[in-house]
């Protein structure tokens, strides 16, 4: 196995899409513990975006990327439950954009017949991420109305799916008439195009009749927090979970009083996979649930790894519609 090479990833320093180079690494071994994969396609995300512009701050140069699904080449030391030709997915790997990657055995699962290692790759860290959001942070159950933003995108439109599926009902918005169309595609009960309302607090609430939603699970941040914030029904809750639009600036705790004693929570992924069972959980509901139909990945495009800066820019520019993957 010591003679693999393979292409990767690598961002050479802290910086915009420049600073991504596609370089030949040797596969390498796996340690104790570990796995090494044969990767078939990575997921991009926006996390990949933090550590290399050096938000989440990282030693550099290191191979990008932190999702994935492959086949096992070869098996570290002391792993139990997994053989060579297993394939398998990740959600929470870095150094996934590579033709072979590394990855500790604990944080990996198996993918199940009837999914594909596309979809794997494409729905571990956002598909997890949606189940953690409607099944944990605010359980829907039948009847809950959910705020759902960029509802055309990767968490978005898994999100509408499965808000539906739990029996609630979803507003949502998007930019531009082709988004539209697609979170109404995915079920989405009324939808709003953002960029062309002046006061999207009040198209949200003219959408519940007044009511307010229980719960705005919110990835966009900057620009859409405060109409989230007002279109909370009393004791409402918002879950702000990304930053598309940039962070949100220091806010005064009293809005949660004065919004209604508002609930108001900044989830990620990583305090939602505990522990293995928590993984396999969830990963478990997600699998079941597109290997039944119920679940529709969108792959918005796949790219090659060496055109791995155009995938960014299609992400950052706002331009994409589901999940990217790029292909090593
Ligand atoms: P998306 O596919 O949703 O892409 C981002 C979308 O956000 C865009 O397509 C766009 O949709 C919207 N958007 C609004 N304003 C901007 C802007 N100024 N620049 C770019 N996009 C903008 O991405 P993901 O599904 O991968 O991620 C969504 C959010 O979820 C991100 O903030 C990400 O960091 C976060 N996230 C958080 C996790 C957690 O555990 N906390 C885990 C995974 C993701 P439109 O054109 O319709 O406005």
């Amino acid at each position: 196995m010591s003679d693999l090479i393979g292409p990767a990833l690598v961002v050479t320093r802290p910086g915009g899409r420049d600073v991504l180079t596609v370089e030949d690494r040797a596969a390498g071994h796996p340690g104790e513990g570990e796995l090494l994969v044969e990767v078939s396609a990575v997921g991009v995300n926006f996390i990949d975006v933090y550590q290399r512009e050096g938000v989440y701050p990282m030693q550099t140069p290191f191979v990008s990327g932190n999702e994935g699904a492959g086949t096992v080449v070869e098996i570290g030391a002391g792993v139990d439950g997994f053989a060579v030709g297993d394939r398998v997915a990740w959600p929470q790997g870095l150094g996934s954009a590579a033709r072979y990657s590394v990855q500790p055995a604990a944080r990996v699962v198996h993918v199940p017949a009837g999914v594909d290692l596309d979809d794997a790759a494409a729905v571990m860290l956002q598909g997890l991420t949606a189940h953690y959001l409607v099944r944990s942070t605010f359980p829907v159950e039948e009847g809950t109305v959910a705020l759902v933003h960029a509802a055309a995108g990767g968490v978005g439109q898994l999100l509408v799916q499965m808000v539906k599926r739990l029996g609630g009902m979803v507003v949502a918005t998007a930019g531009g008439p082709e988004k539209c169309e697609t979170a109404r595609g995915r079920g989405a009960d009324h939808v709003i195009d953002y960029r062309a309302v002046a006061d999207l607090a009040a198209a949200i609430d003219e959408a519940t009749g007044g009511r307010g939603v229980d719960v705005a699970y919110d990835g966009v941040g900057k620009d859409t927090f405060d109409a989230s914030l007002a279109s909370l029904r009393p004791r409402g809750t918002l879950a702000l979970f990304g930053a598309s639009s940039g962070q949100v600036p220091p806010f005064d705790i009293q809005r949660l009083n004065s919004g209604g004693s508002l609930f108001l929570t900044r989830p990620t992924l990583g305090h939602y996979l505990r522990d293995r069972a928590e993984l396999e959980w969830r990963a478990d509901e997600v699998f079941r649930q597109v290997a039944d139909g119920t679940l529709e990945i969108a792959v918005g495009g796949r790219y090659d790894l060496r055109d791995a800066a155009r995938a960014y820019e299609d992400l950052e520019g706002r331009r994409t519609q589901g999940k990217l993957l790029l292909l090593p």
